[in-house]
C-alpha cells in the first residue's frame, strides 16, 4: 500500500509533463506544417489542378499496367491514393497473390491529360479489372486493359480471358464501403455492373453495400462505356472545399454539408 501511495504522485507528475510536451509550440507548429503540406484538390475533375499530389506507387498489392510504363500520371489526393491501397490490400487478403493493376490517375500538379476528359485534380483513377484465364485461374499480369462482354468473356484478342466476378466484387464492395474516401462514381459498362451486383447478391453482401454499389456503378451516358476498366471518382475532401468543386449526384454518404446548388 505504501508503494502505491508513492507511485501515484509520480504518475501525476509524468502525466502533467506529457501534457506540457504535447502543447509545446514545436508540436503545434509541426501539426500546422502537416496540415498545410497535405495534397489539395482544386476545381473540378474536368477543369482543375492538384497541389502536392501523392504518388500511387507499385507495391505488394499494386502494379501499373505495362501500357502505362512510361506515364508519370499516378498522382492523387491522399484520400484517393490510400483508398486504392486499402482496397487492393483487402482483395489480396481474401485472394492471396492478387495484385490490382492500375491505369492513370492525375499529373503531379493536375491539369489536362491526353486521352482523359477528367483526371485533372487527383480524384479520378482508372483501375483494370481482375481477370482469369480460360481455365479460371487468376490472370496475373495484364499488359493493358481488356474489354469484356456481358457473358464475362474477353472481347477480340482477349477472347481467352474471363471477367473475375468474385475479385472485382471484392474490390468494388471495399471501395464503396471505405470510411474515409467517399466514392461518387465507379464508371463501368452496364452489363458488367449487372454481373457485379449479381455476385454481391449471391454472396449475401450487406444491403447497405449493395445499395451503395448500385448507386455508384454507372455506365456513362455518352463516350467510353467502360467495358475495359473501372473509373473511380471520389468526392472532394471537406477540408479542400470550397476550392474543390463537386457536382451532383450527392449521395447519402457525401462527406460534410452538401454545397448549395
Ligand atoms: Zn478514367
Amino acid at each position: 500500500m505504501r508503494s502505491v501511495v508513492k507511485v501515484l504522485p509520480l504518475l501525476a507528475v509524468l502525466l502533467l509533463l506529457a501534457q506540457v510536451a504535447l502543447a509545446s509550440p514545436q508540436r503545434s507548429r509541426a501539426r500546422n506544417r502537416a496540415h498545410t503540406a497535405r495534397a489539395r484538390s482544386i476545381g473540378a475533375p474536368w477543369h482543375g489542378r492538384l497541389e502536392r499530389g501523392i504518388e500511387l506507387r507499385e507495391s505488394q498489392h499494386i502494379r501499373r499496367a505495362g501500357a502505362y510504363a512510361s506515364s508519370t500520371h499516378f498522382f492523387g489526393t491522399a484520400e484517393l491514393v490510400h483508398l486504392i491501397e486499402r482496397a487492393a490490400a483487402v482483395v489480396a487478403r481474401r485472394n492471396p497473390g492478387s495484385k490490382l493493376t492500375t491505369g492513370e490517375l492525375s499529373k503531379h500538379s493536375g491539369g489536362e491529360i491526353d486521352g482523359h476528359g477528367s483526371h485533372e485534380n487527383g480524384r479520378d483513377a482508372d483501375l483494370s479489372f481482375y481477370m482469369m484465364d480460360a481455365a479460371g485461374h487468376p490472370y496475373a499480369n495484364p499488359y493493358a486493359f481488356a474489354a469484356f462482354r456481358a457473358d464475362g468473356h474477353g472481347l477480340g484478342a482477349n477472347a481467352g480471358l474471363r471477367f473475375d466476378d468474385a475479385r472485382n466484387w471484392d474490390l468494388v464492395s471495399r471501395l464503396v464501403a471505405d470510411p474515409e474516401a467517399r466514392v461518387q462514381y465507379i464508371f463501368v459498362a452496364r452489363a458488367l455492373r449487372d454481373r457485379l451486383l449479381n455476385e454481391g447478391r449471391a454472396r449475401h453482401a450487406p444491403m447497405s453495400v449493395l445499395a451503395r454499389a448500385a448507386s455508384v456503378l454507372v455506365q456513362p451516358a455518352t463516350g467510353n462505356p467502360h467495358r475495359n476498366h473501372f473509373h473511380v471518382r471520389i468526392y472532394c475532401d471537406p477540408s479542400d472545399r470550397p476550392a474543390c468543386v463537386d457536382r451532383a449526384p450527392y449521395h447519402a454518404w457525401y462527406p460534410g454539408v452538401v454545397p448549395p446548388s
